[in-house]
């Protein structure tokens, strides 16, 4: 897990974010870092986040998914929240499910296609690092109807918002079994990374590869180079098979895992001094503001809390927040 130094920075950071999105309008000056998820439908990216987080709680579109319960108990320490139902904590991951089908058919319309209005859950949990998903509603069903007609372009510029920025890490989910060179998680990926600096490859459905085909190439970069390679995983289902492989924890879920916890605190580390730059500037800025404003009110800043980032103590006011570095879970 995302234990030591690590963890209290990807904390601060996590925190950081809250306080950004609270205020709205500076968000956008301060870039903080984040995973996005990428892939082709059936590419696998539910399956991928579901075993990361170790619970079922994406909807399928197959009847099949439907009613299929391998869960554990409800746990007093993992929960979702949702961006739309602010402060409501969902310990029941079903009940998560649940209100990604009901919001999906309130912004899309029963069988009306497609939004490009993001879903956003944030999923807290000890095992994994906190991971911020954003779903687009419906993108899983069969186009049809009254859907817009440019709704591909919209979907495109929706997910372009997300991995277009520098401090975005993207996680291209592309199957083993299918070309490498028709990915499209991939394909987006290069429009914005050309020089796969930030780009991670999850090679899934290695199970499913013709006998005699190997990932070697693909591993050795030789088919499309990402400089932080490729992970492959075999998905649920597989597990036992995953498990009897003598080094099935350098391949598989666990070692994606780690990976991107190591990759985010290195981006996060190297990231803050910027970071910190830009919050004193804001902060003189509004401090100024508010003196001409007549300097503060009384003090009921009872959410404050120190951050110590390079040495040095920064007072920021939060109300109840917590969790570790987020990940933005992009269905394509
Ligand atoms: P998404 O649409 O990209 O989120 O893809 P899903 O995670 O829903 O996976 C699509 C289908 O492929 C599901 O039926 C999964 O069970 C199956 N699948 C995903 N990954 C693997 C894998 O590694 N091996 C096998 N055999 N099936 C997989």
């Amino acid at each position: 897990g995302p234990a030591g130094l690590g963890s209290e920075i990807v904390d601060i950071v996590n925190r950081l974010q809250d306080v950004f999105n609270a205020v709205g309008t500076s968000t956008a000056s301060i870039d903080l870092p984040q995973i996005c998820v990428l892939g082709s439908q059936s590419s696998g990216k539910s399956s991928v986040l579901e075993n990361i987080v170790g619970r079922d709680f994406l909807p399928r579109g197959t009847a099949a998914d439907i009613g299929k319960d391998g869960d554990a108990a409800a746990n007093a320490d993992e929960w979702g929240e949702f961006l739309h139902l602010p402060g409501q904590k969902f310990y029941d991951f079903h009940k998560i499910r649940d209100e990604i089908v009901r919001d999906t058919e309130a912004k899309t319309g029963r069988n009306a296609g497609i939004s490009p209005q993001p879903i956003n859950l944030r999923i807290y949990s000890p095992k994994v690092l906190t991971l911020t998903l954003v779903d687009l509603p419906g993108l899983t069903k069969v186009p049809v109807g009254d859907q817009p007609k440019d709704i591909e372009k919209q979907i495109r510029d929706m997910l372009m918002k997300y991995i277009s920025k520098p401090a975005c890490i993207i996680l291209a989910v592309s199957p083993a079994n299918v070309d490498l060179a028709n990915s499209d998680g991939l394909k987006m990926a290069r429009d914005v990374d050309p020089e796969g600096n930030r780009t991670i490859g999850v090679l899934t459905k290695i199970d499913l590869m013709d006998s005699g085909t190997d990932v070697v190439d693909i591993l050795a970069g030789r088919i499309i180079p990402l400089r932080m390679g490729y992970v492959p995983v075999v998905n649920r289902g597989q597990r036992d098979i995953d498990s009897s492989k003598a080094k099935a924890q350098y391949c598989g879920t666990p070692f994606l895992t780690r990976k991107l916890n190591m990759i985010l605190m290195h981006h996060i580390r190297a990231t803050l001094p910027d970071i910190k730059a830009r919050i004193s500037s804001q902060l003189q800025k509004f401090t100024a503001e508010l003196t001409q404003l007549g300097g503060p009110m009384a003090d009921h800043q009872s959410g404050n809390f120190r951050t110590v980032i390079d040495g040095n103590t920064n007072d920021l006011s939060l109300n109840e927040l917590s969790g570790g570095a987020r990940i933005s879970f992009v269905f394509h």
